[in-house]
């Protein structure tokens, strides 16, 4: 049994008009044909289209960055699943920890989202993960714990098969400080027995746990080759098309080196 690594690229509130595209285009460029290795970018939303346009007949799916759980109706500002799925999307993030800790969205938010996304067909990446204080008090199991399993109420083991976690400290978001490879390892080793609790073993195997928290070209490799961790969601360095080549291209040693 082997997970096929998969490496995402969150744009968060960058790029323009002219700039997604054109980034988009040189990605496609450079590991638009990529096998071993499963892809996506998710830029903000009003480039989704033209993005879309520029991965088109490539390995690089389009993904969101947020989605709302109403069809539609009165919800200013908000996204839903039918308008994303319009332009292409096919994977959403779901509670990234800006949304948790600068928006404030709730658990029982960000499991709404989740089952929206499993129910009409689109891919969600839950993202969990610490603040520093909660690891420094010892916090980081039971913060990680409470939010699977809150995030993961009412998805079947049959929807969890496209759900992808994204394990983020959010501590090493856009700080520059990541998780040593051991401290990944440690908490997604522990996200997977907790999914093995909740489902079964078979179930929490199949499930991709990406790390997420400034990964770059010169770290990839050793994070990536540990033995849960399964791809990586990239925010800084997602938008050099050059770092997240290399980022790929690390994700496709590990992934050859047949580590599982
Ligand atoms: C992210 O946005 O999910 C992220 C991990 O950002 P960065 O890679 O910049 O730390």
């Amino acid at each position: 049994m082997t997970r096929k690594p998969f490496i995402a690229g969150n744009w968060k509130m960058n790029t323009s008009l002219e700039e997604a595209p054109a980034l988009a285009g040189a990605m496609v460029e450079k590991v638009g044909s990529v096998e071993g290795v499963d892809l996506a970018v998710c830029p903000p939303f009003p480039y989704l289209a033209s993005v879309g346009k520029a991965l088109a007949g490539s390995k690089i799916a389009l993904g969101a960055q947020d989605i709302f759980y109403e069809n539609n109706g009165a919800y200013t500002g908000e996204i839903s699943a039918a308008m994303l799925k319009d332009v292409g999307c096919a994977y959403v993030i779901c509670g990234h920890s800006e949304r948790r800790h600068v928006i404030g969205e709730t658990d029982e938010m960000i499991n709404r989202k989740v089952l929206k996304c499993v129910g009409d067909g689109l891919k969600p990446i839950l993202c969990v993960g610490e603040l520093l204080t909660e690891r420094q008090a010892d916090e980081t199991i039971e913060v990680v714990s409470r939010q699977i399993h809150l995030g993961l109420e009412g998805v079947s083991s049959a929807d969890l098969t496209d759900v992808t976690i994204a394990y983020e400290p959010v501590w090493a978001i856009g700080t520059g400080v990541t998780a040593t490879p051991d401290q990944a390892q440690e908490v997604h080793a522990m996200i997977r027995r907790l999914l093995g609790e909740i489902y079964d073993d078979a179930t929490a195997r199949n499930v991709r746990i990406q790390y997420g928290g400034s990964v770059k070209p010169d770290n990839a490799g050793e994070l990536l080759t540990q033995p849960d961790i399964d791809g990586a969601l990239i925010g800084g360095a997602s938008l050099k098309a050059d770092d997240f080549a290399k980022i790929i291209s690390a994700a496709n040693n590990a992934n050859n080196a047949n580590k599982r």
